[in-house]
């Protein structure tokens, strides 16, 4: 009886690790190109909402702007990775220079990773997705086995529905409980993050 007992915590402790970011920073401006460059990271996967932009705005601002223009100068693939709809996604690509963006990705879900990892035939080690949140961008990029960045959402607001907001914030804390992840302990220094380690 005891052993059965901890043999289920060791599997909820197995499944909280799909949860954890290999990279966790403030915002996207803190990202450090050139250490993700030195890891092989070849291909940069985004989120839209609440990571580039907030959920109400619809304009990249000049952060956004020097981000990708800097993405694209170390030659890095840019893609845009985003659950919301098409014209959303499409109208900030286009206003962001942005060639490669796909929409309504259904993020957990890994049907939308599966056709651009057709497109873009890179190996899971050179690809990266930088998201938000939790439930959608990393569980997405763990069960895709490839890296990701965790950044804090741009804004509380959003059009997350009661139950998604409620799974959050459980699991922040069960991740702090575990000693995985927490909530605002960045692994960051004056330059970003330095991820030779990855
Ligand atoms: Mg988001």
């Amino acid at each position: 009886m005891k052993s059965r007992k901890s043999n289920t915590q060791q599997k909820n402790f197995l499944l909280l690790n799909y949860f954890k970011p290999s990279i966790y920073l403030r915002s996207f401006k803190k990202v450090n190109l050139a250490s993700l460059k030195n890891s092989g990271i070849k291909v940069i996967l985004c989120d839209l909402d609440n990571t580039l932009i907030g959920w109400n705005q619809r304009v990249p601002n000049a952060d956004i702007m020097n981000f990708i223009k800097s993405v694209k100068d170390n030659g890095f693939e840019f893609v845009l990775f985003s659950n919301n709809v098409r014209s959303r996604v499409q109208n900030f690509a286009k206003k962001a220079g942005i060639e490669n963006y796909f929409w309504d990705c259904k993020k957990p879900l890994l049907g939308k990773m599966k056709v651009l990892k057709k497109i873009l035939p890179f190996e899971n080690n050179e690809m990266i997705l930088i998201g938000d949140q939790l439930v959608t961008d990393i569980l997405v990029a763990n069960r895709a086995h490839i890296k990701s960045i965790l950044v804090s959402p741009i804004s509380k607001i959003n059009d997350d529905s009661k139950l998604v907001r409620f799974f959050e914030k459980f699991l922040y804390k069960r991740l702090s409980q575990k000693n995985i992840l927490q909530e605002g302990f960045y692994t960051e220094g004056e330059l970003g993050g330095n991820y030779d380690i990855l």
